[in-house]
């Protein structure tokens, strides 16, 4: 396994590599959800590119930037197990050099959920991921389930801006009570951590009244919200039934669609989904 720091050894590399490159992008932490990933694409691929970085421009300014959890020698030696071929780890100033100024803008899907609530968040996701693209020109790119609008994000961009790149989407990887493996799950004491089980309750009653027909989003809203209430801990950013593809709220369920939530727990915010289909 190499590990780079900078974007001309990437490029150097990706020259010489036969048949299909798998990539994997990270903010790194990395936990079996991470791992999953990677363990997909080396199936699927010759060679596998994994890069870490935690990118500065899709945190808000009263976000957790500063402490988001790091640890790269533990992350190395993960990656290691599960057979990464590269590991991508650039700094700020390689990413982000002087006079920076073009961004990648996705409209419409990024207006509501996690786009309305972290006003610039896609815009960084949006620009970092097709940098990254550029730079690694993978076959295929594997990213979580667990962040359903970023997915659907990056595959308006692949196709608005006909980047050619497959984009394998892989399901969320939860621990044995249901909690979404999150490098944030860090953040939670054991009394929110317990709490935190309600984002998955939560999503399981939306799975199952569907499953059981009902197609009234409001209905399903408006039970997966009491749920949460009675959540001391919990507090709700918002409920969410929505198509799966554009992400708008609908108002009978008739196609593809995801339950989402956003949850703050303490001071920790949390995300999920359930993909309806
Ligand atoms: P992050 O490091 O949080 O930016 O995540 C890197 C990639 O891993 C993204 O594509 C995430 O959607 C994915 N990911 C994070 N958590 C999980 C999980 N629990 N299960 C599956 N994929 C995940």
């Amino acid at each position: 396994m190499e590990v780079v720091k900078t974007i001309s050894e990437v490029r150097a590399i990706r020259q010489k590599l036969n048949g299909a490159v798998g990539f994997v992008p990270t903010m790194g932490y990395l936990h079996q959800g991470h791992l999953t990933l990677v363990k997909q694409a080396r199936i699927e691929n010759s060679a596998i590119i994994v890069s870490i970085y935690v990118n500065p421009t899709q945190f808000g300014p009263k976000e957790d930037f500063a402490a988001y959890p790091r640890d790269l020698d533990r992350d190395l030696g993960l990656l290691w197990g599960v057979g990464a071929d590269i590991v991508f780890v650039p700094s700020d100033a390689e990413m982000y050099p002087p006079g920076f100024s073009s961004w990648v803008d996705v409209e419409k899907v990024t207006e509501r959920l996690e786009g309305a609530s972290r006003p610039g968040h896609f815009r960084g996701v949006a620009t970092v991921v097709a940098k990254l693209f550029y730079i690694v020109q993978p076959t295929r790119a594997y990213f979580g389930q667990k962040d359903a609008q970023q997915v659907a994000v990056i595959k308006r961009m692949v196709a608005d801006l006909n980047m050619g790149i497959e984009i394998v989407v892989v399901p969320t990887v939860r621990e044995s009570d249901g909690l979404a493996m999150s490098s944030r799950n860090i953040y939670l004491n054991p009394e929110e951590r317990q709490a935190a089980t309600i984002l998955f309750k939560a999503l399981s009653v939306a799975k199952q009244l569907w499953q059981g027909g009902e197609r009234d989003a409001e209905k399903i809203r408006r039970q997966m919200t009491a749920l949460i209430q009675k959540e001391p801990l919990a507090q709700i950013d918002y409920v969410s039934i929505a198509d799966a593809e554009t992400l708008e709220e609908l108002n009978s369920i008739e196609r593809p669609a995801v339950a989402s939530l956003a949850v703050r727990i303490g001071k920790t915010r949390l995300i999920d989904n359930m993909p309806l289909e």
